[in-house]
């Protein structure tokens, strides 16, 4: 080969999983959603499960996955992506289901489905999309939004007073029984992208593996609502939004151990036969 020749080589490419008839691109520059997007692609690729993955799409800027990825997939009333994620697993107990939802849909309208499917073990994955604020309606506060953030209903800045503090959904999560598996990632550095995806992956292999409920909750850059710059808003997610919900693994167990105790099981109004 000559001196100067340029060596073109596809180094990367898109996941089958990921489709783009939908263009034009719905995200908005430096919106966090569409790495998740991408990361979603990959895992559903990489474990070979396009064929047998369901997704249910809540209300908010992430419904728009419901054309983006080329999987089955339900869109859901606001809120209720867990509870239809968690019936459909039941009609259909082969399909991964998991649903996708932002502050809104699973902390705050969702948030008794949340509950419940965490009660119940429901083996499905949930993946909540942390952007401390509602994006997809103009940036209200949300129960995961920072103390002080200025929203369109907190001008002055989230105020404990009125709003009360930030939800912590993973460690709450953490700490219910019928929890397999609940991590919180980012995907604002190269590296904490490739953390996040192993995150997913992991939470769709407990599923598969039938050991329980799986979460993994993304921090998300949300510049227009934030008024920063997408280059800020990064910058925002390390300093600020990692500091009020620190990343981790808070569980992972490869069984969900309980057992019934027999005095206890004596009582009760019903008498035994
Ligand atoms: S409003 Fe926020 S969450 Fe919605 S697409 Fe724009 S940056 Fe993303």
């Amino acid at each position: 080969m000559g001196e100067g020749a340029v060596i073109k080589q596809q180094v990367v490419g898109k996941p089958k999983a990921v489709q783009l008839d939908f263009m034009p691109f719905k995200f908005c520059p430096g919106c966090h959603e569409s790495l998740v997007w991408r990361a979603l692609g990959e895992v559903i690729d990489e474990l070979d499960i396009q064929g047998k993955a369901i997704a249910c799409l809540d209300i908010g800027c992430s419904g728009v996955l419901m054309v983006g990825l080329a999987v089955d997939g339900l869109h859901c009333l606001h809120g209720r992506s867990t509870a239809v994620a968690a019936g459909v697993k039941r009609v259909l107990p082969q399909a991964i289901c998991f649903n996708i939802g932002g502050d809104g849909s699973l902390c705050a309208i969702g948030a008794g489905h949340m509950v419940n499917v965490m009660m119940r073990s429901d083996p499905i994955t949930t993946i909540f999309l942390n952007n401390s604020g509602y994006g997809m309606t103009g940036g209200q506060v949300a129960p995961t939004s920072l103390i002080g953030l200025r929203t369109t209903t907190t001008p002055e800045g989230r105020d404990v007073q009125s709003t009360g503090f930030p939800l912590h959904l993973s460690e709450i999560a953490a700490t219910m029984l019928g929890t397999a598996y609940v991590s919180r990632v980012s995907v604002h550095t190269p590296a904490n992208y490739q953390k996040a995806r192993k995150a997913i992956k992991t939470a769709f292999q407990k599923q598969m593996d039938g050991v329980g409920y799986s979460l993994v909750e993304i921090l998300c850059a949300c510049p227009p609502n934030w008024g920063l710059s997408p280059l800020a808003a990064n910058s925002f997610v390390e300093e600020k939004l990692i500091g009020e919900f620190p990343l981790g693994e808070f569980k992972n167990v490869d069984k969900i151990e309980y057992t019934v105790d027999p005095e206890i099981n004596r009582v009760g109004r019903v008498k035994r036969g």
